[in-house]
């Protein structure tokens, strides 16, 4: 009786020795993997990145940190290359301030912020290119795709998310993500990459948020696109036409995921190929997320991760001498406000005001041609206008139109 007790205790301490060990191992593969910060190096040195001396816009990459206040950036800035340095996002020659209010609230949500930028029009919060009362604003992408330019979205949350569908959808309520799913389909947007497959898949698959048989991924590939579902799938992709869904919600960044930094480089990389120019909006879509729950690390996570996506988007930009680059966001979120830290190399220390969003204003930095006409104070609104201008789009915002 005792020796099998003991033998028995022996088997289960063999086990947890193992499942610690099995333990150990992931936690050590997804360090190793998480590649954002890891590959973060600051810029060389502080001078800002050249004007370019003409107005011929023929890209545009439009760089979204959702939630991405001034003071988010200043504790990324402190954290990562210190006070007196900059982030890439603050070597952006043009420098403007953003208001964000909401059409009929001061404060507003993802949706109506990224409808303004992309239609606009201000609009209630919710809407995701719509007015209050139904009615559909044309986009900035939907513009290009007139002007048979290519276009693109990224984004680090689902890719039904509101800021990325205020570009390529139109619907009443933003929480209808399935819906919006389906709209991306019909939008013909070359490149989709982000999270949020449950969206995507039949309601007999595990995890669908699906209420029909619907296999909205199969779809795309029925139309020719190339549907990615991890790193290794899209650096291998060459088609112009690519979704990459690589996550059932909200991506994590850890392999087999791409980082933000990633999906720009290979969109960049396939829409730089259509000879009338592309528009590309990313969404740094968590910054918002570790704001909301009151989470620094995680916020400054994804902060940094947005900025090392930014370096890659002003460096295909410099090369190529006739993209605009916009870094921006839609609102702040948290309230966020830096109390102290004292000495230098002291802890930071920081308050939360809030779980929610507030009307504070946000940063615009611009570079490449036309970046001038983003100086100033001005609407969220105007972001939109402006672009549109840039890209010559006749008559913006458009009439809206009953779909
Ligand atoms: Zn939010």
């Amino acid at each position: 009786m005792q020796l099998l007790h003991k033998k028995s205790l022996q088997i289960i301490s063999v086990k947890i020795i193992l499942l610690v060990f099995l333990f150990l191992f992931q936690l050590s593969n997804g360090s190793v993997l998480a590649q954002d910060i890891n590959a973060y190096t600051p810029p060389p040195d502080n001078s800002d990145y050249p004007i370019v001396h003409h107005r011929n816009v023929k890209n545009v990459i439009l760089l979204i940190g959702d939630g991405m206040g001034f003071n988010q950036i200043l504790s990324g800035r402190i954290k990562f290359v210190g006070a007196m340095n900059k982030l890439y996002m603050d070597k952006l020659p043009i420098s403007g301030v953003q208001f964000t209010h909401a059409d009929d609230q001061l404060i507003t949500d993802s949706a109506s912020s990224a409808t303004a930028i992309s239609s606009g029009y201000k609009t209630k919060n919710g809407l995701i290119a719509m007015t209050p009362d139904s009615m559909s604003l044309p986009t900035l992408l939907e513009l290009s795709q007139e002007k048979n330019k290519a276009v693109g979205l990224i984004t680090t949350v689902q890719s039904t998310h509101a800021t990325m569908a205020s570009f390529g959808a139109h619907i009443i309520n933003r929480n209808m993500q399935a819906a919006i799913a389906e709209q991306y389909v019909e939008s013909n947007i070359d490149i989709i990459l982000g999270g949020g497959r449950s969206y995507y898949l039949p309601q007999n698959m595990r995890g669908s948020n699906r209420k029909d048989d619907r296999d909205i991924l199969w779809e795309f590939a029925d139309r020719g696109y190339t549907v990615a579902s991890n790193y290794a799938e899209l650096m291998a992709a060459d088609n112009e036409k690519l979704i990459g869904i690589f996550s059932m919600d909200e991506m994590k960044s850890v392999r087999p995921e791409p980082s933000i930094e990633e999906m720009v480089r290979k969109a960049v990389e396939i829409l730089s190929k259509d000879e009338d120019g592309f528009f590309l909006m990313v969404e740094g879509g968590q910054i918002d997320w570790g704001a909301h729950d009151n989470d620094f690390e995680y916020m400054l996570r994804e902060l940094i991760a947005f900025d090392w996506a930014v370096k890659t988007a002003v460096e295909f930009a410099i090369q190529d001498n006739n993209t605009l680059v916009i870094v921006t966001a839609d609102h702040e979120t948290g309230g966020l406000i830096l109390t102290g830290g004292g000495m230098w190399g002291e802890e930071l220390e920081y308050n939360w005001a809030t779980t929610g969003h507030t009307p504070t204003p946000v940063p615009v930095r611009a570079f490449g041609p036309g970046a001038e006409d983003f100086a100033g104070f001005y609407q969220n609104t105007e972001i939109g206008v402006k672009i549109a201008n840039l890209m010559k789009f006749e008559n913006f915002p458009r009439p809206k139109y009953k779909k």
